[in-house]
C-alpha cells in the first residue's frame, strides 16, 4: 500500500520518499486515482488529513515545466495556508523543478508582480490578492488547467465567496476543479453546482 500503485514518475516518488510519505493517507488514497484522471471533485476532508498532497501530487505530476504561465491556481482562506501549500508544491515538485508562488495581502504587490514575471507553474493565494493580480493583468490565466478551492467552507465563513466566484468566472479555458472542505453547506454545494462539471463526491 504505497505510492507506486499510481504510476507516478520517479521524480515524484523520490520526493515523497524524501518527505517520508511512505504510504498514502485515506484522502490521498481516495483522491489520487480520480485526480490523475482529471475529474472534478468535491472532497469532504479535515485539515491534517493530508489533503494538500492529495492535490499537489497529481498537479506536480502533470506540470509542463517548459510552460512559463501558471498551470494551476489554488485558492486558500489564509496567508498561512497559502504559504504552507506553496511549500508542499515545492517539496513534492522538487525533482521536477516545479515553481510555486504565494500571493496574499500584507506583502507588497510589486514583489509578487516581479515573482509572477518569472516562470510560475502554480499560483497559490488568498482570493482578494489573487483577484487583484488578475484584474491588473499580472496573473495570467490562459494556461490554467487545475483550480483548487482549499478549505472552501472557511473561504465562505470569511466572506470571500464573491471574490472566489469572480476569479472562477475569469477562467474560461477548460480545466479541472477540485473543491476541498471540512463541511459542505448549501452555499458550497451551489457554488460547486455553478462551477464544477459532473463532480464526484468523496468523503473521508
Ligand atoms: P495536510 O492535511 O495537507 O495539512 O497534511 C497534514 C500533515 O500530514 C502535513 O504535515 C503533511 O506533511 C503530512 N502528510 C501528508 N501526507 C502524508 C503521508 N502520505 N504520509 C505521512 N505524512 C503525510
Amino acid at each position: 500500500n504505497d505510492f507506486k500503485q499510481y504510476n507516478l514518475s520517479r521524480e515524484i516518488l523520490q520526493a515523497l520518499r524524501d518527505l517520508d510519505y511512505i504510504s498514502p493517507s485515506e484522502v490521498q488514497h481516495k483522491v489520487l486515482p480520480h485526480a490523475l484522471n482529471n475529474v472534478d471533485l468535491i472532497v469532504k476532508a479535515q485539515t491534517g488529513s493530508g489533503k494538500t498532497a492529495a492535490f499537489a501530487i497529481p498537479i506536480c505530476e502533470n506540470i509542463d515545466w517548459l510552460e512559463n504561465k501558471p498551470q494551476a491556481l489554488v485558492l486558500t482562506p489564509t496567508r498561512e495556508l497559502a504559504v504552507q501549500v506553496k511549500e508542499e508544491f515545492t517539496n513534492i515538485g522538487r525533482y521536477k523543478r516545479v515553481k510555486a508562488a504565494a500571493l496574499y495581502g500584507k506583502q507588497p504587490f510589486r514583489y509578487q508582480q516581479d515573482e509572477l514575471k518569472q516562470k510560475t507553474h502554480v499560483a497559490v493565494g488568498t482570493p482578494g490578492r489573487v483577484l487583484d493580480h488578475i484584474e491588473k493583468g499580472t496573473l495570467k490565466l490562459e494556461k490554467i488547467r487545475y483550480v483548487i478551492l482549499d478549505e472552501a467552507d472557511e473561504m465562505l465563513n470569511m466572506g470571500f465567496i464573491e471574490q472566489v466566484e469572480a476569479i472562477l468566472s475569469h477562467i474560461t479555458e477548460p480545466h479541472v476543479t477540485m473543491l476541498f472542505s471540512a463541511t459542505v453547506p448549501d452555499e458550497i454545494k451551489s457554488l460547486a453546482g455553478r462551477h464544477l462539471n459532473n463532480a464526484l463526491d468523496i468523503e473521508v
